[in-house]
């Protein structure tokens, strides 16, 4: 099998994927062209994931192209660090698209041209009425509306004032330019729907150039034709919008006929995906910024740990369909633990610590101790840990009344030290308020390894690090941003947030391996995945939890509808 059969068998089909294969093999279109269509209004989340892998990833099957288009047709909302932010997520999540870079803006002259084409036609025209009077004329769903005052202007008219709303001769709100459609339309979209409005803003790309900008329904069909667009794949809130991109596309003189193709948009448990709800998390302050670990977004993922393969596993179990449904964040979570179980590199990390002081371990003395790098891939090696008299472990992995069923350390109890020895527990210091302090121990130097000669056996294996050669860190754990499945879209966001979402600990300690992590997201053993954060610094480490072993949120929240 080529390679190109091979990825064909493996990608699950879907109507969309249909489509475009008939369209190619009867020739409707020679060469598959689709492109993914942001508003630089905020960052990507894994709602927009889900769609560039569809539209990058088809293009990338098909042997066609995927163009990158900025639909930057409102200048009060856009930024220059938008634009910036999405370019790299969508290369982060492995694509590309060449030389294919367009902005909606490059094309406003040509929009221009194409207003006044269709008011030479007597097909637009300028209108007079206030926003609030357009509402009243436009009627309502059961109820049609009525034509504006100023609809049969001449076109002489119609053209001189156009023009001079172009050169800024009015003020924001006094005119707009309409389509000459059908007040009467059922469908409310056709319903002389405005073409331009007058905004005195400044365009991050085009200045002051332009007083008045297009509306999005009216640059983004032209914008796909005049790319050569075959399949404009969008959700299906835009489905009642295909009739008027239709009606612009047959009343003007574009070069090519795009089709418009509709698909349900992600929803994820536990998070909001709209660029508008996550714009007031970060401006009300209840995350960090738009790449906050918590966040949906792309760049929030990256700084978490997600790997970009993971994102591309999930958009393809998700699938395209036309039915609206919710995907649990556990699957995402999944899709996380599948890449990394097999390629991230396993350390030692104790996170709560708690002392260990070995009795009959020679002071001054250390060692070094193979680990093993990744059992899942032997390529990745071994290294050395350095083992010596006083270690830490983790606090929970000792009690000192321990239940039936708790099987790690306690008094008078062996287990094994990861790699190491075995150890027995002989005493339990405790500090001046009756917490545990320290705990003294002994080892068996018989059992270099973990393995006694004798073949006796321990219940339980730890992990832990050195206190002479660990290294201090801060490490941060997240749950669910929101605690219900599904967050209510409300005014107060901050009312529905989890308030157990990130949780500090500020004195793990870590093996010395974990200084040089790098990128990489790493497998603390026994506890998850966790990667450096950005907010490392010369003084100190600081590490996301990505996710962790198990699904421990589904359990808590099980428990807890339980109790
Ligand atoms: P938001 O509602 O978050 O602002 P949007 O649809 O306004 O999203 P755009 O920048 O216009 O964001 O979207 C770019 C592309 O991503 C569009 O083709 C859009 O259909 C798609 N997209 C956005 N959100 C989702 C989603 N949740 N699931 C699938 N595709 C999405
Ligand atoms: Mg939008």
């Amino acid at each position: 099998m080529s390679e190109a059969e091979a990825t064909a068998a493996d990608t699950p089909s879907n109507f969309i994927r249909d489509i475009v294969k008939d369209d190619l093999a009867s020739g409707r279109v020679g060469s598959l062209i689709t492109r993914f269509p942001p508003e630089p209004n905020g960052y990507l989340h894994i709602g927009h994931a889900k769609s560039i892998c569809l539209n990058f990833g088809l293009a990338k099957e098909f042997g066609g192209r995927c163009h990158m288009r900025f639909d930057d047709t409102n200048p009060v909302k856009e930024e220059e660090e938008y634009i910036e932010a999405i370019k790299e997520d969508v290369r982060w999540l492995g694509f590309d698209w060449g030389e294919h870079l367009y902005f909606a803006s490059d094309y406003f002259e040509k929009l221009y041209e194409w207003a006044e084409h269709l008011i030479r036609e007597g097909k637009a025209y300028v209108d007079d009425l206030s926003a609030e009077e357009m509402r009243e004329y436009r009627g309502t769903l059961t109820e049609p509306g009525k034509n504006s005052p100023h609809r049969d202007r001449s076109i002489d008219d119609n053209l001189d004032l156009f023009a001079r709303m172009r050169a800024g001769e009015f003020k924001e709100g006094q005119r707009v330019v309409r389509a000459k459609i059908d007040m009467a339309s059922g469908n409310i979209n056709l319903r002389d729907p405005v073409l331009y409005r007058i905004l005195h803003a400044t365009h991050p790309r085009t200045g002051d150039a332009w007083h008045i900008y297009p509306n999005y329904d009216f640059a983004h069909g032209q914008s796909d034709a005049i790319e050569g667009i075959t399949h404009s794949l969008c959700t299906l809130e835009f489905a009642d919008h295909r009739p008027l991109y239709d009606w612009f596309i047959e009343n003007l003189p574009v070069p090519a006929r795009p089709r418009q193709y509709e698909f349900s948009r992600l929803n994820l448990t536990h998070t909001l995906l709209s660029k508008r709800r996550l714009m007031q998390l970060v401006g009300e302050g209840h995350v960090t910024g738009w790449d906050d670990p918590r966040m949906p977004t792309i760049s929030g993922m990256r700084r978490r740990g997600y790997p970009p393969e993971a994102l591309r596993d999930f958009a393809a179990r998700v699938g395209i369909t036309k039915q609206d449904n919710v995907i649990e964040m556990a699957l995402l979570e999944y899709c996380v633990r599948e890449i990394l179980n097999k390629a991230a590199l396993r350390r030692m990390a104790v996170l709560k610590p708690l002392k260990v002081v070995i009795e009959n371990y020679p002071e001054g003395q250390s060692e070094e101790l193979d680990a093993i790098n990744n059992p899942e891939d032997e390529t990745a090696g071994k290294r050395k840990v350095p083992f010596s008299r006083e270690l830490y472990i983790e606090r929970d992995d000792f009690m000192e009344d321990p239940p039936k069923k708790f099987f790690r350390l306690a008094p008078g109890r062996e287990v094994r030290l990861r790699y190491a020895y075995f150890l027995t527990c002989n005493e339990v210091i405790k500090d001046a308020a009756g917490e545990v302090s320290e705990l003294r121990c002994s080892y068996d130097p018989q059992t270099r390894g973990g393995n006694a000669p004798d073949g006796r056996k321990v219940k339980a294996t730890l992990h832990w690090v050195s206190a002479q050669h660990c290294v201090p860190a801060e490490v941060r754990l997240y749950d669910p941003l929101f605690t219900e499945t599904e967050p209510a879209i409300a005014d107060d966001l901050g009312q529905a947030l989890n308030p157990d979402s990130l949780v500090i600990l500020d004195n793990a300690k870590l093996e010395p391996a974990l200084a040089d992590a790098g990128d990489a997201t790493v497998q603390f053993e026994r506890q998850g995945y966790f990667r450096l954060d950005p907010d490392t610094g010369a003084q100190r480490l600081v590490f996301n939890r990505t996710v962790g072993l198990r699904d421990s949120w589904a359990k808590i929240q099980k428990q807890k509808q339980k109790s």
